[in-house]
């Protein structure tokens, strides 16, 4: 039985008013809140635990190191992943995909080569793509949404030419909840030789996943959003792309021997996990993802599931709320415009003074919004500790904004 009541109890922002109103917190998709267990790690690590970690020979090096690489075991198993080696530690998602942009693809890619992505991914899924575009005149093919807001992966694998290097595609849409077969494009991707890097950042919130069954070369998560702290991330790297990959960074860490004239690296995944890591945030992101699990993804899912339907029948009811993304399998992810004048951002405002945190803006899916022909939507995103009694104020909310509105 999942005890959602016992589950926000757990996160002490929750009960906070703002604006004189109990906070409904529907922002996840930015980023989540943070249970106890991840504040007490955090500020146990700083109070009794914290040293530099790897290069220290003494007590607190020793426990920190051995906290801060406990991790990757964490994530691997979060993730579905059989060799922790595979999981790359790092600041979240941007920096994940940068690396895999310059350490991976700006060496082996030339002019002409071909990039696919879905119209609906993040700017930091795109952004680095732009740069090795720019700069090396490699081609960006897009496949568009259907107008429910799914992708075929059938469109994505008609979009294959002989000339397609990589597939970067978002596992589940932080605009639409929109969620995708990215098992199905991974297995055709794979027998025409190209390799699919997934932005796992949104459905490794949402739903369980496995990414040796997914069978994807590249898998990044971002912390923040998995109810953990900001500064933290990983990205999984399927061992013949890590044998591959350059590093991205160089400093400390990195290397086995440095000498004047030449320099030798570490063996993966340290050599891409250049300098001080996010030491005490990487520790705090084991703790939310031990959370997580210990509440159970199929559990989180399930709960998060019937949000969802619940929050799609009683939106549905607005005839005056045009929301995007209607596939019926969609997560808890909202985005919406009224009907009328009114801005994306004085809905926000509004539904604010009731309490009621969602996000207004492009969300940073600048060709998403060009595809929906909108400039900015309001967006109203669920996590784990969301009831039904919230969607019911976030309606009332929205029917107050229309009313102003009118
Ligand atoms: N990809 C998706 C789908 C996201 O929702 C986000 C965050 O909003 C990101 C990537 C970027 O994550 P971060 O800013 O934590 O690197």
């Amino acid at each position: 039985m999942y005890d959602v009541d016992a589950i926000r109890a757990d996160f002490p922002i929750l009960g906070r008013e703002v604006n004189g109103k109990p906070l409904v917190y529907l922002d996840n998709g930015a980023s989540a809140q943070k249970p106890r267990a991840v504040i007490d790690a955090i500020s146990t690590a700083y109070s009794h635990e914290y040293a530099n970690v790897h290069r220290g020979l003494h007590t607190l090096s020793n426990i920190a190191t051995e906290k801060y690489e406990g991790v990757r075991g964490i994530i691997a198993r979060f993730l579905g992943v059989s060799d922790e080696d595979q999981i790359i530690l790092n600041s979240g998602t941007t920096e994940g995909i940068n690396m895999v942009a310059y350490g991976w693809a700006m060496p082996r890619f030339e002019a002409g080569d071909e990039i696919i992505l879905s119209v609906m991914e993040h700017h930091a899924n795109i952004v680095p793509w732009h740069f090795l575009r720019e700069r090396q005149g490699v081609v960006l093919k897009w496949v568009d949404v259907d107008s429910t807001g799914a992708l075929d992966p059938q469109a994505v694998i008609e979009a294959i030419t002989p000339k397609t290097k990589l597939i970067a595609v978002t596992h589940l849409s932080n605009v639409l909840g929109t969620r995708v077969d990215v098992k199905t494009i991974c297995a055709a991707a794979r027998a025409h030789g190209v390799a699919v890097l997934v932005d796992g950042s949104q459905a490794a919130v949402h739903m369980p996943v496995n990414v040796d069954d997914i069978g994807a070369d590249f898998y990044a998560i971002t912390g923040h959003k998995l109810y953990g702290p900001s500064g933290s991330g990983a990205i999984y790297v399927h061992k013949d792309r890590l044998a591959e990959m350059r590093p991205f960074m160089g400093g400390g860490d990195m290397i086995r021997e440095v000498s004047k004239e030449a320099v030798t690296y570490n063996d993966p995944p340290m050599k891409f996990e250049a300098g001080t890591p996010g030491i005490v945030q990487t520790i705090g992101l084991g703790v939310a993802l031990e959370y997580m699990m210990g509440v159970g993804m199929q559990a989180i899912a399930a709960h998060e599931d019937d949000l969802s339907a619940y929050a799609q029948s009683k939106l549905a009811g607005l005839n005056w709320l045009n929301v995007q993304g209607t596939t019926p399998d969609k997560a808890a992810i909202f985005s919406f415009t009224l009907d009328g004048a009114a801005h994306a951002h004085d809905i926000s405002t509004i539904l604010d003074k009731k309490g009621v945190a969602v996000r207004a803006g492009h969300h940073c899916a600048g060709p998403l919004m060009d595809h929906l022909g909108v400039t900015a939507t309001c967006r109203a995103s669920f996590g784990m500790y969301n009831t039904r009694a919230e969607v019911d104020i976030l309606v009332e909310a929205l029917e107050l904004a229309h009313e102003l509105f009118a």
